[in-house]
């Protein structure tokens, strides 16, 4: 057994995950508020343990999970963790697959970064601490764009002046790309399916839908950054792009705010008022709030757009929608009123299937419906160390 760490970085937060590879999930964790005040959680053996410690920089984080591995007796030396896999959300056209991390690998994501300025650099910036206190490990690079490079030129290219693509690669990559290469790898070995097409709709805090056309990626809802397509918990998705220019001249915001705004304020936050979750946000429509009725129309229409679009995309020929992620795997009410507002597919789900608390990969359609509908708990940590061990194994 080897001590794979599965880590995801983003700008203020550290995700972590330790495995005995392939056997078991030894613990997993979090450490977040970066630069805020700072707050670390480790979960191990049922046990969920939380400390309040100032971390002002990723250094600081990787040290609190890597003293507190030691504390609680889950390593006694560094460099018993002999791999580690980072997500890194923008691999662009290069990455087309998970990569060995060296140096020229992290030059190349260093230029990357700008295509990714909220994600990228801080697991760049992780990597080179990694590399310095576990200097025996070996590391790599699990891209969420890698899945989506299949994608046509139509799917990707976007009506812009071309030289914007051929100059500063300004096209869609798309996002949680290695959920979705969970996804598939789960359907195929449970699945008997002829086409492997599918509509996968990733509904966690960010979300996605992608169409899968067998088995590979074909078009996804993200574009350039995940702020693109669907309504999100604060991400708007798709909006004019002319909205920008207008608001600028009346608040004299510049693009960096704005973007900002439509990017940590808007989404179900922005137009309830209330709240990103959507648990706050199912509540507040239980109690007939106004603004949390349209927030949830507005979601619930945004993901049966994607799925009908995707439906023609995929001619008609799709196997199977998967719902999954925070979201898509807990959400019935979610599920039940995108199904019910799906007028494009003949779909009927089995209410009872689809209201039952739900950890493993269930089908909630009837045996009538015209596409299968399934809940499959997402596992990106696992499709992450099963990279990262096939590579360095290689
Ligand atoms: P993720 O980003 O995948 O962790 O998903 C986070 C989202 O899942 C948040 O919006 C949560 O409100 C939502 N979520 C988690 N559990 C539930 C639930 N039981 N009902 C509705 N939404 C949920």
């Amino acid at each position: 057994m080897v001590k794979i760490l599965v880590i995801n970085a983003g700008s203020s937060s550290v995700k972590f995950q330790l495995y005995n590879y392939p056997s078991q999930v030894v613990c997993k964790g979090l450490c977040e508020r970066l630069f805020v005040d700072g707050k670390f959680t480790l979960e191990i053996n049922d046990k969920k343990i939380k400390l309040d410690v100032p971390m002002n920089s990723h250094k600081e984080a990787i040290q609190v999970i890597l003293d507190n591995f030691k504390k609680h007796n889950i390593i006694k030396d560094y460099n018993e963790i002999k791999i580690i896999g980072h997500r890194v959300v923008q691999g662009g056209s290069v990455y087309k697959e998970s990569t060995l991390i060296d140096e020229s690998v992290i030059l190349k994501l260093e230029e990357l970064s700008k295509l990714a300025p909220l994600h990228n650099p801080g697991a760049v910036n992780v990597m080179k601490i990694f590399a310095k206190l576990c200097p025996e490990s070996k590391s790599v690079a699990v891209f969420d764009t890698s899945f989506h490079q299949t994608m046509p030129e139509k799917n990707f290219i976007y009506p812009v002046p071309y030289s914007w693509y051929e100059d500063h690669q300004v096209r869609r990559y798309g996002m949680h790309g290695t959920s979705s290469r969970y996804i598939v790898k789960k359907i195929r070995s449970e699945l008997n399916l002829k086409e492997g097409n599918i509509i996968n709709c990733h509904l966690g805090n960010g979300a996605s839908i992608t169409a899968i056309k067998n088995w590979k990626g074909y078009n996804t809802s993200m574009g350039l950054t995940p702020l693109a397509g669907i309504m999100m918990g604060t991400r708007s998705g798709d909006i004019d792009p002319a909205i920008l220019e207008y608001v600028s001249k009346i608040t004299k915001k510049d693009v960096f705010e704005l973007t900002n705004i439509l990017n940590k304020e808007s989404g179900l936050l922005g137009v309830s008022g209330i709240s990103s979750d959507m648990r706050d946000i199912i509540a507040a429509v239980e109690k007939g709030n106004k603004r949390a009725i349209v927030a949830l129309d507005i979601y619930i229409s945004k993901i049966v757009n994607y799925i009908s679009m995707y439906q023609n995309d995929l001619e008609n020929k799709t196997e199977a929608i998967v719902f999954t992620a925070g979201i898509g795997e807990n959400a019935s009410l979610i599920r039940e009123m995108v199904i019910e507002k799906l007028h494009i597919i003949d779909v009927t789900i089995d209410k009872a299937k689809n209201n039952q608390r739900i950890s493993e990969m269930t089908k909630i359609s009837t045996d009538n419906s015209q596409v299968d509908v399934y809940v499959i708990p997402t596992d990106e940590e696992i499709m992450i160390a099963q990279d990262a061990y096939n590579i360095i194994n290689k």
